[in-house]
């Protein structure tokens, strides 16, 4: 796994900030900090006699039965050496199973260091075509994360793999539920589409533990991801949601953060989550069909207080606009975007008109000592284009940027404000 890292990235930046700080799960009803979602665990935690897991991005689980032993999720690449060395102190035993939540670099990267002979790798049947995809666009996602990152993260060797390029590790691919007993412990898998089309979970009854990859996290969900995504639909969240509360886990495990115990506390937690998504997710719906456009919905739908779980993560805007064009696409209406000539095609004639871009760089730095920090990037991309490096202009781009960055309390968008500040010092000399 070589692709889509760049999620895995935004948290790895975290890490270099985050505190050796490591909190042990165990109590009941445990507030859980985003922060700790970045955390690379320096311990085992043992969840019970048979679940194990270390933290990171994301975390591995090890469970372990009479005859071997079963690995959920294996975390980033990067992660994974650690994760490997801290699990296998718990037994020697075989790894017999690696079951894999989805496709993404953060749950994939350690597949390597933990496949044994003999070890049967499970995944969802849609993992497939979600592999060659990200193979599909490695060039794509090399640049984004270069971009984000300032360096050739995740940038893949060499050219185009072609349209099924990527290496299918999986031995065992089921399409709605796959099944098996291991020393006498059940293990269940189903099809849980969330955040990618091949996301599973696991059900093991004995433990009463379902094993939720991605399909639940703290903040709201990244319903769209800038780096670029196929649709996430809102209604699958929904429904995989219901599909772990209908069976009544005692602890509900997500790849990334801390297990959740005690059915009550569980309920609570992913019954607000799933309500906080399908409120946003109607709220569009209803929009939509009353003839709303994206922009307005972005600017109008809030999340209600008693649903408010956050957006350090995930954001509602970036996710109304997921779901609006996840279900209809980029048209507009306006007869103008069914051309291939953008409207920043005319900004340096508005340029012109406006006496030149200092003109409109100085109504920019105006607007962003105002507050108005979105109104000063709209303005800058205007003079900008008519003059690409107009040192007011980028001045001005420069200050919005930094007001942006000092509201910003959302991981993705702080990576994508660094990466622009980056690229504006770059443009006047500055470093
Ligand atoms: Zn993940």
């Amino acid at each position: 796994m070589k692709r889509n890292l760049l999620r895995a990235c935004v948290f790895l930046t975290m890490l270099l900030a985050s505190s050796n700080a490591f909190v042990v799960v165990g109590q009941q009803g445990m507030a859980q900090n985003p922060a700790d979602l970045t955390r690379v665990g320096d311990k085992v935690i043992k969840v019970n006699e048979a679940i194990n897991l270390v933290q990171g991005f994301g975390n591995t689980f090890l469970i372990t039965t009479s005859e071997g032993n079963v690995v959920i999720d294996t975390s980033v690449a990067a992660h994974a050496q650690k994760h490997k060395q801290l699990l296998s102190a718990v037994t020697a035993g075989p790894i017999r199973y690696i079951i894999l939540t989805h496709g993404h670099g953060d749950h994939t990267g350690g597949v390597p260091l933990w496949k044994e002979p003999g070890t049967q790798i499970i995944a969802q049947k849609n993992h497939v075509e979600f592999l060659h995809y990200q193979t599909r666009l490695g060039g794509f996602y090399a640049k984004r994360n270069a971009a984000q990152f300032g360096g050739n993260l995740g940038a893949r060797a060499g050219g185009w793999a072609g349209n099924y390029g990527a290496k299918i590790e999986p031995t065992i691919l089921f399409d709605d539920k796959y099944e098996f007993t291991l020393g006498g412990v059940k293990f269940e898998t189903y099809r849980a589409p969330s955040e990618t089309y091949d996301h599973l979970m696991v059900w093991v009854p004995k433990y009463k533990a379902v094993f939720s990859g991605d399909v639940f996290y703290e903040s709201f969900p990244n319903i769209y991801t800038l780096r670029g995504t196929e649709p996430r639909w809102a209604l699958d969240y929904i429904n995989s949601l219901n599909a772990i509360l209908a069976l009544k886990p005692e602890v509900v495990l997500p790849s990334h953060g801390l297990p959740i115990r005690g059915n009550e506390e569980i309920t609570r937690r992913l019954t607000r989550y799933r309500d906080a998504i399908q409120y946003v997710h109607d709220e569009v719906v209803k929009g939509m069909n009353a003839g709303k456009d994206v922009y307005t919905l972005m600017q109008q739908i809030k999340l209600p207080a008693a649903l408010d779980i956050g957006e350090s993560y995930g954001k509602l805007t970036w996710s109304i606009r997921g779901i609006y064009e996840g279900y209809v696409g980029w048209f507009d209406l306006n007869p103008v975007t069914m051309y291939e000539t953008p409207v920043s095609s005319v900004y340096p004639d508005v340029v012109k008109l406006a006496g030149g871009p200092e003109a409109v760089a100085k109504l920019a730095i105006g607007r962003a000592e105002a507050g108005d920090a979105i109104a000063a990037l709209h303005l800058t991309d205007i003079a900008l284009r008519a003059d690409p490096n107009h040192r007011m202009a980028l001045e001005a781009r420069l200050k919005a940027l930094e007001i942006l960055r000092s509201r910003c309390k959302n991981t993705n968008e702080r990576g994508w404000l660094d990466y622009s500040i980056r690229e504006a010092k770059g443009k006047l000399g500055e470093k």
